[in-house]
This record gives C-alpha cells, structure tokens and sequence, in this order.
C-alpha cells in the first residue's frame, strides 16, 4: 500500500531465513483483511509504501537451524501474530500476548511467499496435503474465523444463551458460526445487507436485526425479555458499535471484542453500571487452530464461504476496492 486507496502489486525479494527459528512457505491462497481497509480507508496513516497482509496459509518450503516441528513440504495455517507457544502468556491460552510475538503484517501475507518467524510455535501442520476445497476455509482459520470464535467464547456464547453479534463483516458473521457450534441457543445478527443477512442464517442466526444505534439495541432488548443478550460479540471496532454492544448486553452478561478499536473511549459510569464482563483484543487464534482445523477437515464447517470474490494476487487493488465499497464480504487472492 503506497497511501491511502493506493494498492501496486509489485516485485519483492524473495524473502529468506533470517532467524535460525524462521520458516518460509509458499502460500496457497491469501486474502484482504477488514482490518486492511482502516490504512486504505486513510484512518490509520501510510507513512511509506508498506507490504500488506497477514493471513496466511501454503506449503513449508524452507526451515531455519532452530525449527524442529514444522517441515519442509507440511501444508500448515499460522495467524496474524507469532507465538513461542511456550511462555506463560502463552501456556495461559494467550498466544497472540506471547512475549516473543511479531505481528505478521508488516512481513506482507499478500504475496506468493512468506517468512514466518518462531515456526514452531505459530504454525499448524495439516494432516496430509488438504484438498483444494478445504483452502478457503483453512484460509478463514488464520484470522477472520479464529478472530470470531474468540470473540464467541470470550463472550460465553453456549447453550441455554442467546448471543448478539454487532458487525456483518466476516468476522461478524464467523463469530455466528461460532456462537452456533459452540451451541448458543438463539444468535441475533444485526446487519442491514441482504446478502449477509443470507450469510448470517446460513452460519445459524435464528433472528436478524436491521437496526443499529439506539433502535438496534431497543430490537435486540425486545427479543430477549427485555434483558438483552447473554452473550454479545462486538466486531467492527468503532465508538457506536461498541456502546451498542454493551448495551445490547444484559446485566451479567459478557462481551467479547474483536473488532480493532480506533478511537473507542468508554465512559466509566455506563461501563460500571451496565454489569457487562469485557473480553478481546487480539484472538489467540493459535490456541483455537488445531480445533478449527479439524473441524474444517470434517466438513462440519465451511468458513470458506464468507470469500464472496475471488481474483488473482495481480489484481489485489480491486479486491480492496470491492471490500471498500462493500460490493464484496472478503477477497481471496489467488497465487
Ligand atoms: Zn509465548
């Protein structure tokens, strides 16, 4: 990204093992984040050209002196920051806290090949090479669906609970998909487009609310005895969508965040007294990938679904435009 709106696909040295804990993959497939459009959208600045992406999943073509799980020729999936997998903050299921991690977008996930640093600890081997039809959805498990899963436990979404999801973008509507695996009673998804209304009952919502701001948590209210949710998943990462979220949220109730906050200030009185437990930030994702994983492989879900386009990597400017002006849920960029 050269500025704001300004995507170039150009040329790049091959990346290389720089760390002896390094490995370099070859990716089948990756794609634009939500999270990409607040630099394209020019609310985070662009300072200098910059590689972008973050989501990632291929073949381990290369591995430093260190590595000894990951293996050369292993498919494997890896999120969005690195993680020993083996300090505290790690062990205590908070891989994406690990006190060793590097954020991967600044290595460049859109492109053919990637380093990927402590190996070990963030790489997922699949069993055996994947089928072609799985790789969107491993594609989805190193984000956007780690991300809305977190955002579903974090927010306790579970039987007997009815959960709220503020946000249809594809973390929105994967953390549906969560609250149903993870077997919430009954899913709200508040979104005002068709198509991911469609999207939203199809990962299990049982009801859909159209309104957002004051009249959105007036419906979600009505719809649950006049409580509000049990559960509420907050995945945009604006000032109304969290207020929105929390006070969609019953008294007792739990949030999970997982939308990036940019310039979200919360007023201490509404947050004391709504009796809401917070909980998000970045998704531990890695802790979630061996489960996803499986659970993709099984065919008992299918995340994949929320690329709605599909264009080669050369064309990544367009995928942008598209997800920009909402024409498109999420790109996957074919290498
Ligand atoms: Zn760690």
């Amino acid at each position: 990204m050269h500025a704001a709106g300004i995507v170039r696909v150009e040329e790049r040295p091959d990346p290389r093992i720089e760390q002896p804990t390094d490995a370099v993959i070859r990716l089948a497939a990756t794609c634009v984040c939500g999270s990409d459009l607040w630099a394209y959208r020019g609310v985070e600045s662009v300072k200098a050209p910059m590689p972008m992406g973050h989501e990632y999943c291929g073949v381990v073509e290369e591995v430093g002196s260190g590595v000894s799980i990951a293996k050369v020729g292993d498919f494997v999936v890896g999120s969005f920051f690195t993680s020993d997998n083996t300090c505290e903050i790690c062990r205590s299921g908070y891989p994406s806290g690990c006190v060793h991690r590097t954020g991967m977008g600044s290595l460049g996930a859109q492109a053919e090949l990637l380093r990927v640093p402590l190996a070990d600890g963030t790489l997922v081997a699949t069993p055996g090479m994947p089928d072609a039809r799985h790789l969107p959805s491993l594609l989805a498990a190193s984000d956007v669906l780690g991300t809305g899963w977190y955002g579903a436990v974090a927010a306790q979404a579970g039987p007997g609970r009815t959960v709220a999801v503020v946000g249809d973008g594809a973390v929105g509507l994967l953390a549906v998909l969560a609250a149903a695996q993870l077997g919430a009673e009954r899913i709200i998804a508040m979104s005002r487009h068709a198509p991911r209304q469609e999207l939203a009952r199809a990962f299990g919502a049982t009801d859909i609310v159209a309104d957002r701001g004051d009249e959105g948590v007036a419906a979600v209210r009505e719809l649950t005895g006049g409580l509000g949710a049990h559960s509420t998943i907050e995945a945009v990462g604006t000032q109304e969508s969290m207020m929105q979220a929390i006070r969609s949220t019953r008294r007792g109730g739990h949030l999970g965040y997982v939308g990036v906050a940019h310039g979200v200030q919360l007023p201490g009185d509404t947050l004391f007294f709504s009796q809401v437990a917070l909980e998000g930030g970045p998704a531990p994702v890695r802790r979630f990938l061996p489960e996803l994983i499986e659970r993709i492989l099984s065919d008992t879900i299918d995340p994949g679904r929320v690329f709605d386009l599909s264009l080669p990597l050369a064309e990544a400017a367009e995928g942008y435009a598209a997800m920009d002006e909402r024409r498109a849920i999420k790109t996957l960029l074919r290498v």
